[in-house]
């Protein structure tokens, strides 16, 4: 099973829960932030790290000796990565998106994969959970394909043996949130009931609901603001699986690197609640296999 712990603004404790749902976890997983623009589930989980490789996007690189200048990959190209002037084939691989498309395209192979540094994959252990995380080049834009290249190692990882993982997605709602919640089984939608926190939970219900998977809302900060995240929830029927209260100690705990499941029994009965409602219910949402007459 892949749960995604996803939501739609970022500082909504997010981490927190795929820390804390990581450290109650019963049986084998592996922990993965995805969140590879500002990766902090390590800041919590302090795996040790064996292993990592560099993150990569293929760019085209010219052979000018067989170019003939017709100017077909520069027509191609959606992001104007590449264009023909004249004589001269200029490439803007920050720009390129790595699709591979005038490559393809050139009629004179005058085209290559080259290739452009993303960030880093690394993985590692935590005592008994398996720890994966991507982690953007400075200044990169392109999150994304670092992001597939993370999964892909996940499902090396999952294929070696009979993982659970947990992700912990980028916030917000775009091409790198979606990205990383495409293969999840359940998705956590993290909030706050506050008026910033409403507002970006309807966003990622609605970016969210069309992929068709089950989704519950975890309420954080749970006690301040309002109750429209809950009349909400209510209305469009998605569960609450969890309510985290708001609290002096779990945010001193926040702020030292601790998992917030063991700073007092009763967090821990709550993750451990949240756990166990994670399981039944994607055990119910699972497609049955049609008996065939
Ligand atoms: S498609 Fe190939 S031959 Fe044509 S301009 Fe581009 S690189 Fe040159
Ligand atoms: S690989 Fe795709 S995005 Fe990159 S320059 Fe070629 S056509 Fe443009």
């Amino acid at each position: 099973m892949i749960v995604s712990v996803a939501s739609g603004k970022g500082g909504t404790g997010k981490t927190t829960v795929t820390a804390s749902l990581a450290a109650v976890w019963d049986g084998p997983l592996v922990a993965v932030d995805l969140d590879v623009e500002e990766p902090n589930l390590h800041l919590f989980l302090h795996p040790c790290l064996e292993g990592s490789e560099m993150g990569h996007l293929e760019v085209p690189v010219v052979d000018n000796s067989r170019c003939t200048f017709c100017g077909a990959c520069s027509e191609l190209c959606q992001f104007k990565a590449i264009s023909v002037m004249g004589k001269l084939v200029l490439t803007f691989p920050e720009m390129c998106h790595g699709c591979g498309g005038c490559i393809a395209l050139c009629p004179e192979k005058a085209l290559s994969p080259g290739m452009r540094e993303l960030g880093e994959i690394c993985w590692g252990r935590a005592g008994q959970v398996e720890f994966l995380m991507g982690r953007l080049r400075i200044g990169e834009a392109m999150s994304p394909p670092l992001i597939r290249q993370v999964k892909a190692k996940l499902n090396e990882m999952i294929a070696a043996s009979t993982h659970d993982s947990i992700i912990d997605a980028p916030p917000g709602v775009s091409c790198p949130a979606v990205n990383a919640v495409l293969e999840s089984d359940v998705i956590l939608l993290v909030t706050e009931p506050t008026p910033f926190g409403f507002y970006d939970f309807q966003l990622a219900w609605e970016a969210f609901s069309p992929l068709g998977k089950p989704m519950g809302a975890v309420i954080n900060r749970a006690g301040i603001g309002n109750d429209d995240i809950y009349r909400f929830c209510r209305d469009k029927g998605l569960p609450i699986l969890a309510e985290i209260p708001y609290d002096r100690a779990i945010a001193e705990a926040y702020a030292r690197g601790r998992v917030i499941a063991e700073v007092s029994p009763e967090l821990k009965e709550t993750f451990v609640a949240l756990r166990d409602k994670i399981c039944d219910w994607a055990e119910r949402c699972r497609p049955r296999e049609v008996a065939h007459a």
